[in-house]
């Protein structure tokens, strides 16, 4: 591989060029070694920080330790009817700080490997590579990575929410639960729920997600939010943060197709559920594996009949949204926390799926599934 000229009067030149130094920006250049390579991401880490959260394997609960703000073996689903507690014995449902993860991930990056704190502008790819400008300066790259956020269709159901960290009166019941969907909120917009992380017996992360077509004024989530506490009797001390965002869940188009996408502009988040770490952290493994034998090109971050199957249940929340929560209930109790777990991440074995497919009300999906 080529080293990195750095002369004034020369356009540096490097192996590998990374735009955007998020999830799967920021977790590749910490992967590489024996390259020039450059991450240019405009965001410090704390200027980016929000929480990401995945099931933890074993592997993984060690791995991500430092950056790991709250993690449970316990996890909830709850309707206005039953409630499904699942406890594993190999998963930990964790809450990473995304700046500490991304610090982590700077702070090992190898020789050769540099982070240039600004935007790429004037992107122009060039086979696998390219060049850009990043604050002021010309670079150009044998092979260039775009982890740039794609775009998102503007009628296209997405998952949205709002969400407060608080720190509470008084100690909350069952801090050692992760509650992941309580449908107990206005169900009139799409599908809603409350999802709440005690980081301890005071501390919490909570928020109202929807899944709808539709985005919501702020404060539709903020009474949402209060609501559920009222209900909940739970009195807030002091609100410490809030936080917004949205996810897509149909299939997104990258930003510029000429340059090969990693991450979530690669497909990389899961249509049904919005989560992406997991299969980004895969993708972003196999790629540094390849590149070290000298293979470039990019894996598939989710499989294609996984794609399959999560856009039918999505077509089906679009057709007949008033299914949603006894759709999720009903997969909850077909399976234990492992199974639950595998699921969510895209690795549910023959019997997990079957266990889910007899658990579905057979005529909403059947519709969906023969659809043009
Ligand atoms: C608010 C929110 C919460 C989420 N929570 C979770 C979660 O809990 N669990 C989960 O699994 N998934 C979650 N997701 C899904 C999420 O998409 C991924 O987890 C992850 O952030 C995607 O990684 P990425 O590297 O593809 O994109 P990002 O992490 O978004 O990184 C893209 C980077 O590109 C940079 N960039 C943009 N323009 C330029 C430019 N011109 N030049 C250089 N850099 C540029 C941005 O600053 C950004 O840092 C969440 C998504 C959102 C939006």
């Amino acid at each position: 591989m080529s080293k990195a000229n750095n002369s004034a009067l020369q356009v540096p030149e490097v192996d590998i060029a990374i735009i955007g130094g998020g999830s799967a920006g920021i977790s590749l250049a910490a992967k590489l070694n024996n390259c020039s390579a450059l991450v240019v991401e405009p965001h410090s880490p704390a200027e980016r920080d929000c929480s990401w959260a995945l099931w933890a394997n074993p592997a993984q609960q060690q791995q991500l330790a430092p950056a790991t703000k709250g993690s449970w073996k316990q996890w909830r689903l709850v309707d206005d009817y039953s409630e499904v507690l699942h406890s594993s014995d190999q998963y930990r449902y964790t809450s990473l700080s995304s700046a500490q993860y991304m610090e982590q991930c700077e702070a090992s990056l190898a020789e050769g490997v540099n982070v240039i704190r600004a935007a790429a502008e004037n992107i122009v790819a060039r086979g696998n590579g390219g060049s850009f400008t990043a604050a002021h300066q010309h670079y150009s790259a044998a092979q260039l990575y775009d982890s740039r956020p794609p775009k998102i269709a503007e009628h296209g159901l997405k998952q949205h929410f709002l969400g407060w960290d608080v720190r509470t009166k008084t100690p909350i019941d069952d801090p050692d639960i992760a509650t992941l969907m309580d449908f107990r909120v206005d169900q009139s917009r799409g599908l809603h729920f409350i999802y709440v992380l005690p980081f301890s017996d005071r501390r919490l992360l909570i928020e109202s997600t929807m899944i709808s077509a539709n985005l919501e004024d702020k404060d539709w989530y903020r009474q949402a939010i209060g609501q559920w506490l009222d209900q909940q009797n739970i009195g807030i001390e002091e609100t410490l943060g809030e936080e917004a965002g949205v996810i897509p869940m149909e299939t997104v188009a990258p930003l510029d197709s000429d340059i090969a996408s990693i991450g979530a502009a690669s497909g990389a988040v899961r249509l049904s559920s919005g989560y992406a770490f997991s299969a980004i952290q895969a993708q972003m493994t196999k790629l540094a594996n390849g590149i070290h034998a000298g293979e470039y090109s990019v894996p598939t971050p989710i499989s294609p009949a996984l794609i399959r199957m999560d856009k039918i249940f999505n077509r089906v929340l679009l057709a007949q949204p008033e299914l949603g929560v006894s759709i999720m209930m009903r997969t909850a109790k077909a399976l234990d926390a492992n199974g639950f777990a595998r699921f969510m991440l895209g690795s549910a074995t023959l019997t997990d799926w079957a266990k889910v497919i007899l658990a579905m009300p057979k005529a909403p999906f059947l519709k969906q599934v023969l659809r043009p």
